[in-house]
């Protein structure tokens, strides 16, 4: 019977559904943060490899998920007759596409701060020069500014949008 063969496919969408869902890597937490000794130089060689391992295994992580939902797509691609069907595929493409873009865009902002990181000139912002700071580089591996100049040049964008 058609109908039941129709009903069974549902149910196995949740799962997969749940696994598209999750969130691109925006944050990576898989590491121990940096002690470093009393007197150490700031971004001294041990914590620019601290940090460029960070970003390498962050970057990984990502390049995997852009993989995963590649192949997702490819699996689940036109399996659909029924037109309702077919638009919530749609709509859930359109969301993936919109992460991989993310996602592709995060790997390009890694790799440039691992280039920065290779010229010495990582950890120090480019608006003002004073140091980002290692808990701040730790929440955000890819930070090019201090809190006090992100938080003016948000302000100002905020200003200039509205
Ligand atoms: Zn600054």
């Amino acid at each position: 019977m058609p109908r039941a063969a129709k009903k069974a496919a549902p149910k196995k969408a949740p799962a997969k559904k749940a696994a598209a869902k999750k969130p691109a890597s925006t944050e990576f937490k898989n590491f121990e943060p940096y002690k470093p000794k009393r007197g150490e130089k700031y971004m001294s060689e041990k914590q620019q490899e601290h940090f460029r391992s960070i970003l390498k295994n962050w970057k990984s992580e990502l390049m995997q998920e852009v993989d995963r939902t590649v192949s997702h797509m490819k699996d689940e691609a036109a399996n659909f007759p029924d037109p309702a069907d077919r638009a919530t595929q749609e709509e859930e493409f359109s969301l993936e596409l919109r992460t991989r873009d993310r996602e592709r865009k995060l790997i390009k902002k890694i790799d440039s701060t691992l280039e920065l990181i290779d010229q010495d000139d990582y950890g120090y912002c480019e608006a003002c020069g004073i140091e980002i700071g290692i808990q701040r580089l730790e929440a955000r591996p890819t930070a090019t500014q201090c809190i006090d100049c992100k938080t003016l040049a948000e302000i100002k964008e905020r200003q200039e949008m509205g």
